[in-house]
């Protein structure tokens, strides 16, 4: 499945040869899934502040979050943000801001840590 906007992206969940998910169990947990012997494909959506993805929800009414200085989509989470703060960090003015304080992740345990000399 294609989507028209470039900024969506998809989930696949395959469970055509697995036990899958209960839908009992789906629903009691409050996400999507795939029973048994089926597939779930749903549209993403990439926030453009957190870099995080969240499933789109084709019933939605409310506006979805949008920031005017870097004119892409955010997050709920992030608009909230957005809204109190007016100020745009997107993904990469944090990469940058990281980057210009000597701080990287540590590919092995996954947590900050500083590259300019203090450690
Ligand atoms: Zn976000
Ligand atoms: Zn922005």
């Amino acid at each position: 499945m294609r989507y028209a906007n470039s900024k969506e992206g998809y989930l696949l969940i395959d469970h055509s040869a697995s036990p899958g998910v209960p839908v009992e169990m789906a629903q009691l947990l409050g996400v999507q899934s795939a029973p048994e012997g089926k597939t779930l494909e749903v549209p993403t959506l990439h926030c453009n502040h957190c870099g995080g993805n969240q499933i789109k929800n084709p019933d939605r009414l409310r506006a979805r979050g949008h920031c005017n200085q870097c004119d892409e989509y955010i997050c709920d989470s992030c608009a909230v943000t957005y809204h109190v703060t007016g100020v745009c960090i997107c993904d990469h003015k944090r990469i940058d801001i990281a980057v210009d304080h000597g701080i990287c992740i540590d590919p092995a345990s996954q947590l900050s840590i500083l590259t300019n000399g203090s450690n």
